[in-house]
């Protein structure tokens, strides 16, 4: 008989940290404007890392700046961040959870972000093959992404487990927490190591773990096996 419970996971700050798919897109911005523009690579590379802590979300402008690239380059350059394969791998602790999870429990993945590059994202770190189901949020439903009720939901549809017998584990307080408590799944919040100033708790989190590897215990806790007795 098919397991009737679910983890799901966020990907992005929680199966991995997002500041090495951020490095891994300079990298790649920083040899093409080395081959198109001249730019030494190491020097570009240096622009944008230290842009990331005094211009965050305008490091690509910052080194158009510094470099004197042509107006056009900063898009050219959103492609490349967005075209590139990802060099990245799986940290060995979201590798072995999900190894050990993948015995007991259904296992799914709903992740924001543009689809395109987070199944870039998807496929370089190998997640897919370490779950039974991925859904790209912002793909499904009317495209609004987590919070919406549509991602969480289709993820239930594709596992063929209730929400109620779900277990959602993200970083986001609003995305991920709420965004799953909604629909009436349990909830894990595993804030992120670099959490924003305007971070705040979130309060509809049923458990709070520090790393990644209170989850299984974390999540047997919330649903636990004898769960099934009582809606057989
Ligand atoms: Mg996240």
């Amino acid at each position: 008989m098919a397991e009737r419970r679910a983890i799901l996971f966020d990907l992005d700050d929680t199966l991995y940290p997002l500041e090495r798919f951020v490095m891994s897109g300079f990298r790649a911005v920083a040899a093409a404007v080395e081959a198109r523009w001249r730019v030494p690579r190491a020097a570009a590379l240096e622009t944008l890392v230290s842009a990331v802590a005094s211009s965050r979300g305008r490091e690509l402008q910052v080194l158009a700046q510094r470099h004197d690239l042509p107006a056009a380059a900063v898009p050219e350059l959103v492609d490349v961040i967005r075209l590139h394969v990802p060099d990245l791998r799986l940290p060995e602790l979201s590798l072995s959870v999900l190894g050990a999870l993948r015995r007991d429990w259904r296992l799914g993945l709903v992740t924001n972000g543009r689809p395109d590059i987070q199944a870039r994202k998807v496929r370089a770190l190998g997640v897919h093959r370490l779950v039974d189901a991925v859904v790209y949020a912002h793909a499904v439903g009317n495209g609004a992404g987590k919070p919406d009720a549509a991602p969480f939901l289709e993820a239930c549809r594709q596992l063929g487990v209730a929400a109620e017998a779900t277990v959602f584990v993200g970083d986001d307080p609003d995305c991920d927490v709420a965004g799953a408590h909604a629909v009436g799944m349990k909830t894990i919040w595993l804030p992120a190591r670099v959490a924003p100033q305007s971070a705040r708790p979130a309060e509809q989190a049923d458990v709070i773990v520090a790393s990644l590897a209170d989850v299984p215990a974390a999540a047997t806790r919330l649903l636990a096996p004898e769960w099934r007795a009582h809606v057989a």
